[in-house]
């Protein structure tokens, strides 16, 4: 088979100990492509809906990419699928590294858990054989631990790891699964699930091809991305974003974003290069959603400014076939030799969120929480919760265990931290998120739980850009900040690929911005149908910020693949992965509606300062607008029989 994918998957049982293998005719490939559409396919009527998520009956996928392995770049990100624990619906979260080729390598496109093991056990393929294998002694081990020894023990050529922390162990809702020593799938809290079957760790020798239909075709489309990228001048110091953000701010006009700027941005700094535009411009939330760049002003902000978080690094670290490299590991004198380094997420969150500015801290969190297989974004956004019911009063120092949770305490924010991951004290009720202890908590605490549908929002303003907003209640998989936003589809450029959609003017009015017309839901609808083929493809988001016309995603599946599909036709297939996600909600009792998110972050009521100052989102004409554009019943997002039939569902 010269498809690009390898035609077969693996399924588990852990409450038997069987191992099986299922080949997955090429018609399913043709529909769903692989990745995040197989795994859709795959869960969708094997997951009963009554399952509970933390039960045998769930179960628990990790998949690589139709193009990972074929020479494509940018394709190294792994997907693992299921149903969410947080969420109560559809999981998925995806992470780059090493870890996905090697799946292939094993010869599968996904490998599936399902059952429960009474005791901690991992799994291990190589060269065609697949056994469980005993945890007992790595159970109770961080992330790191838990893979180094794994790597010693295993008995084959560059063994690959994904494992779970004590968050995932301990059945924290908000946990992940990590690889490389410290990326993470974190969202959807499937570190739970996984912690739920025992299931320690996934451990893949492999040493397969993997073959696509025309690799010198991949080979030559590679070369002409790979110029795109490198292709970058030499930006600005750190210290200097901050006044880009202020002036970004000021102006009543926006010039739109050409992403092959940010790529240039994140080659230097990586992530961390917007920790302080996003504050300046209103992107990234401040004390908890409550308050603004007035109350986290430059002078404070500038200690993190992303060269503090990149003068450390030694050696960056590059996703199996990234040419551009946006991680970085540190190594900071008397404290780590090696760290990876705080992502723009993670700085943000026990940053600004919670009104700190110690960078110390933030590296130290940083890696407590890789090395537990938590997710930073979340536990930032349960920290800002409880510091904001410390303010009013809901929780005092007898609930914290003598801790003194004010705005910015960067000692007590720490300590709380490590409660959290020990399930130790106050850490106990809130190592599940915001939502789940709020509902523990009453008193009115809900509203400072800043999420939707259960899973905290990611470090992007929808007041700043009302498209993140969107997403985050639209999205089969709520709070996801990685699909779509005013600014992801400037960046993205797919009107230069697909005909129709509307084009993004070079300087517009930002008050333009907040017009909830239909334009932008179209706009979103096409980030989300391209984001679905994204991860069908194992491609980085980051890819796709180079623009559809410098990232040749289509052509590189078409290469792989043998096919002769059009962008149109590859966009209809991000709709029918979109659509399955959304039946997959339906079918286990999720009302779509229910995951709009928290009116705080809505801008209800809107701030009196500030840059996103006096700006709501008129969100229900916008879901309604973006279940339209998918035939979806625009009251409900049911998708219609009509819909369902158009897609051959
Ligand atoms: S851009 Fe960054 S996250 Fe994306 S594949 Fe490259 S190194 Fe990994």
């Amino acid at each position: 088979m010269d498809k690009g994918y390898m035609g077969k998957v693996l399924w588990v049982d852990l409450s038997s100990g069987k191992i099986d293998e299922e080949t997955i005719p090429d018609s399913v490939y043709v529909k769903y492509l692989s990745g995040l559409g197989l795994g859709a396919y795959l869960l969708y009527s094997r997951i009963p809906a009554d399952a509970d998520p933390l039960g045998p009956e769930n179960i628990l996928g990790f998949l690589s990419g139709l193009l990972t392995g074929t020479g494509s770049l940018f394709t190294g990100r792994w997907m693992v699928v299921g149903k969410s624990p947080l969420t109560g619906g559809w999981g998925d979260a995806n992470c780059g590294g090493n870890f996905s080729p090697s799946i292939k390598r094993c010869g599968y496109d996904g490998i599936f858990f399902k059952g429960t093991s009474k005791k901690p056990v991992y799994l291990f393929v190589d060269k065609g054989k697949a056994e469980i294998k005993d945890a007992s002694r790595f159970w109770g081990m961080d992330t790191v631990e838990t893979e180094k020894s794994l790597i010693k023990e295993a008995d084959c050529k560059k063994p690959r790891v994904a494992c779970i922390g004590p968050a995932g162990e301990k059945l924290s809702l908000i946990s992940g699964i990590c690889n490389d020593l410290g990326r993470m799938a974190a969202r959807s809290g499937l570190g739970a699930v996984m912690g739920s079957k025992k299931l320690k760790a996934v451990v893949l020798g492999g040493a397969m091809r993997i073959k696509s239909h025309s690799p010198d075709k991949i080979k030559k489309l590679s070369r002409t991305c790979n110029t795109a990228t490198k292709d970058q001048s030499q930006f600005i110091k750190g210290i200097m974003s901050a006044r880009i953000g202020t002036l970004m701010r000021v102006l009543p006009t926006q010039m739109a974003m050409d992403g092959k700027m940010y790529i240039s941005m994140l080659d230097k700094w990586g992530t961390a290069s917007m920790n302080q535009i996003s504050i300046e411009i209103g992107d990234s939330p401040i004390k908890n959603w409550k308050g603004s760049n007035k109350d986290f002003g430059t002078e404070k902000s500038e200690l993190l400014n992303p060269d503090v978080f990149t003068d450390s690094v030694f050696v960056k670290y590059h996703c199996y076939s990234c040419p551009l490299g946006c991680g970085g590991i540190c190594s900071i004198k008397g404290k780590y030799s090696e760290t990876h380094k705080p992502e723009y997420e993670t700085v943000l969150a026990f940053g600004g969120l919670c009104m700190n500015n110690d960078p110390d801290s933030i590296f130290y969190l940083n890696e407590v929480l890789n090395r537990a297989g938590m997710d930073t974004i979340s536990a930032g956004g349960t920290v800002a919760f409880a510091l904001e019911c410390y303010e009013k009063g809901i929780i005092t120092k007898k609930e914290t265990g003598g801790l003194e949770l004010t705005w910015g305490n960067s000692s007590a924010i720490v300590a709380l931290v490590e409660k959290i991951v020990k399930r130790e004290g106050i850490g106990d009720l809130l190592a599940d998120g915001s939502k789940v202890a709020a509902q523990k908590i009453g008193n009115n605490s809900m509203q400072y739980a800043i999420q939707a549908g259960g899973q905290e929002l990611a470090m992007h303003d929808g007041r700043n850009d009302p498209g993140f907003a969107l997403h985050n209640c639209v999205e089969p998989t709520p709070g996801r900040h990685t699909i779509g936003s005013q600014l992801y589809y400037e960046m993205f450029q797919l009107w230069k690929k697909i005909k129709g959609l509307p084009d993004v003017k070079f300087i517009y009015s930002k008050n333009s911005k907040y017009l909830p017309d239909r334009e932008k839901t179209i706009a979103a609808a096409a980030c989300s149908k391209y984001m679905n083929v994204m991860n069908g493809a194992g491609c980085c988001l980051f890819g796709a910020f180079l623009g559809a016309n410098r990232l040749p995603l289509f052509d590189w599946l078409n290469a792989a693949t043998g096919w002769e599909k059009t962008p149109d036709q590859y966009m209809e297939i991000g709709e029918r992965i979109q659509t399955l996600r959304q039946m997959f909600n339906i079918k286990h009792g999720i009302e779509p509606k229910d995951y709009k998110m928290s009116d705080r972050a809505l801008g209800r009521p809107p701030l009196e300062e500030g840059a996103n100052k006096g700006r709501s989102i008129d969100i229900e004409k916008m879901i309604g607008d973006y279940w339209e554009q998918f035939g979806w019943d625009t009251k409900t997002g049911k998708p219609t029989d009509a819909c369902l039939k158009r897609l051959g569902i």
